[in-house]
């Protein structure tokens, strides 16, 4: 998903794109969701996933916007003096369209420097423990006026000793209600979970967990299939294997519309998600297909990517992807949390070619199965369609014929299987 999606202030988005993001990072996507909203988050993410952006974006949409802490001060508890610059430096460029006063408080360094800066009033403090329970102890630090919190690098920080510091630091600032509370870690020890409940409202537990090349639990097949066979294929398995749900990927927007209007047809409750559909229609979707209350979901990568869907019984490829990763993204969308799960994928002729790189990307051979007859079922879609071309060619000499033909191949699952390669 793209941030331009997010519907930012214009300055703060201005600052996004002159950084050079355009797509965001999973972690970006699952925490701003929460975060836009004024909820307080743990995150765990691995290192260089960008969390970083995660709290700023935040930070300063909710800082120039109207929200509840419209103007307050944010304060960034960070274990090192590299990290805080480091911070400051993201802080910085982000600010550029903004205009907002960002400081960095840290040991090691006089104290002349960063009491002007103060005085003449920060909003982005960041900072290390010490420092900032030193700065706030003589008075020159006011915590009582924030109405942010974010402990980065959490399980640092409580490693390095500083939970002492910390809670301190958090005592002298409003009470937990009266501030936005964002804590972030690549792992989240017992220390940062305890922190979290207690001193945060509520935190929604944001896990980014990678994407695994290829996962043990999934039983991975293959057909090789003719296109105009790929339907009755999809609706034999369908039916012979009756998942309880499935995510069906194409390679294009148009094909997951009309794959879907087609399982519809058949009778199958599905919906499509495509890139087109606004961000809120989408998450609707999504929720919808995670509380059952439709079986199938067909997709576009773009619109899949970021949103969390798991815990599926079969992923499909009804079109191989063109890029390597993008099949196992899709194939661990299934077999979550130590459960089984199913990807079969369907090479036809026009995607049989990047099976290749998929192949050596995932360093083995997707196991090839062969499709009985018996496994083409037959596609009522094609039925309604005919008519509505019939009607319409009727006026058109010579081509009710061709189209006659190929409705009974498409139709009868007998002649179809002559089709199957
Ligand atoms: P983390 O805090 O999770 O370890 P950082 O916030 O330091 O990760 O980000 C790691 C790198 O990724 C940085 O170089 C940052 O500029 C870059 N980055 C962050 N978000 C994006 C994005 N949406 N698109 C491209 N690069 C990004
Ligand atoms: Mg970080």
């Amino acid at each position: 998903m793209n941030f331009n999606e997010l519907n930012l202030e214009p300055r703060l988005l201005q600052g996004i794109v002159d950084r050079g993001y355009k797509e965001m990072t999973a972690v970006q996507e699952q925490t701003l969701d929460v975060t836009l909203q004024g909820l307080d988050v743990a995150v765990q993410s691995q290192t260089g996933t960008g969390k970083t952006a995660a709290f700023l974006i935040t930070l300063f949409e909710h800082i120039i916007r109207n929200s509840t802490y419209k103007r307050k001060k944010a304060l960034i508890i960070v274990p090192t003096r590299e990290l805080a610059v480091q911070i400051e430096k993201e802080a910085h460029l982000l600010n550029h369209h903004i205009g907002l006063s960002i400081g960095s408080f840290f040991g090691g360094v006089g104290y002349a420097g960063q009491l002007a800066s103060l005085k003449k009033g920060t909003d982005i403090v960041i900072g290390t423990p010490g420092r900032l329970l030193d700065l706030s102890q003589k008075g020159h630090l006011k915590l009582e006026n924030f109405g942010f919190l974010v402990i980065d690098e959490a399980d640092r920080l409580f490693d390095m000793g500083f939970l002492a510091d910390i809670t301190s630091i958090i005592r002298k600032m409003p009470p937990r209600h009266a501030r936005q509370n964002m804590l972030f870690s690549a792992t989240l020890n017992r220390v940062s979970r305890k922190i979290a409940i207690e001193h945060m409202k509520r935190p929604v537990f944001i896990e980014v967990t990678p994407e695994k090349l290829t996962v043990d639990t999934i039983t991975q097949e293959l057909y090789h299939v003719k296109s105009h066979v790929k339907m009755n294929l999809m609706l034999g398995i369908l039916k012979a294997k009756s998942p309880h749900n499935a995510l069906i990927f194409t390679n294009m927007r148009h094909s997951a519309f009309r794959l879907s209007k087609n399982l519809q047809q058949n009778g199958f409750r599905s919906q499509h998600l495509t890139g087109d559909l606004p961000q809120n229609r989408r998450l609707n979707i999504i929720k919808d297909f995670m509380a059952g209350k439709f079986a199938f979901l067909v997709a576009t990568d773009v619109a899949a990517r970021g949103l969390h869907i798991d815990d599926l019984e079969m992923v499909i490829n009804y079109d191989i992807p063109q890029d390597c990763e993008n099949y196992v993204h899709r194939i661990g969308r299934t077999a979550r949390a130590g459960k089984s799960g199913k990807a079969i994928s369907f090479a036809s002729e026009g995607t049989a070619n990047h099976l290749e790189a998929i192949e050596s990307f995932i360093g083995m051979k997707i196991p090839v199965q062969i499709a009985e007859d018996n496994l083409f079922a037959t596609d009522n879609s094609i039925r309604s369609d005919f008519r509505k071309k019939f009607r319409n060619d009727r006026s058109e000499k010579g081509r009710t014929k061709s189209h006659s033909k190929n409705f009974h191949r498409r139709k009868n699952p007998d002649r179809a299987r002559q089709y199957a390669v």
